[in-house]
């Protein structure tokens, strides 16, 4: 297993649509196993295939709740359906989110509260996961990815702004940039 470099926002993989896994090979389980290790050390609640620069449909989670129940786990090919999103600007508090693929940062954005995704795991069963809150943010934000979407995308006028200019600053939004947890630390 190996902690693999995270792509940073400009890189074309990242805001491309991902293809459909079709077969779950010994490649796509090391991938994920990768995948696992790398989320860890980042550390991220979420890592999806194309940051890591393989545009695949698939993603890993994991998530330590108030009561540190853990939830985690990987999902190809998903699905999502969301609950259509509640009115009004995000709470800056309580509705920030961030993004290894932009790393350091977070900005406000509002989502779905509640969530289905289905999609299979690593042996090709069926998986449908229903959650609200947090992990139906993290959810949509993971799915986002496969389809080319950022969560800087979505975001307010003004915070597009900014995270141009952090951007500029930082030399990202170009083709290949990336960072490597445990060796460059930019989340954390
Ligand atoms: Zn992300």
């Amino acid at each position: 297993m190996a902690v693999l470099p995270i792509r940073i926002m400009g890189d074309p993989v990242l805001h491309s649509p991902a293809s459909v896994v079709e077969e779950v090979t010994d490649e796509v389980r090391a991938l994920i196993a990768d995948m696992f290790e790398t989320m860890d050390a980042a550390p991220g609640v979420g890592l999806a295939a194309p940051q890591v620069g393989i545009p695949l449909r698939l993603y890993t989670y994991s998530y330590v709740d108030d009561d540190d129940r853990p939830w985690r786990g990987v999902l190809i090919n998903p699905v999502l359906w969301m609950a259509p999103l509640e009115p009004g600007d995000p709470d800056p508090d309580l509705e920030s989110e961030g993004c290894l693929s932009f790393p350091g940062e977070r900005f406000p954005l509002r989502r779905s509260e509640r969530v289905l995704v289905s999609g299979t795991d690593l042996d090709g069963a069926d998986v449908r996961i229903e959650v609200d809150g947090w992990r139906a943010r993290i959810m949509q934000h993971e799915f986002d990815h496969l389809d080319g979407i950022l969560y800087v995308d979505r975001l307010s006028d003004g915070d597009w702004k900014t995270v141009q200019k952090i951007a500029r600053k930082r030399g990202w939004g170009r083709a290949g940039v990336s960072w490597t947890p445990g060796i460059d630390d930019l989340e954390g």
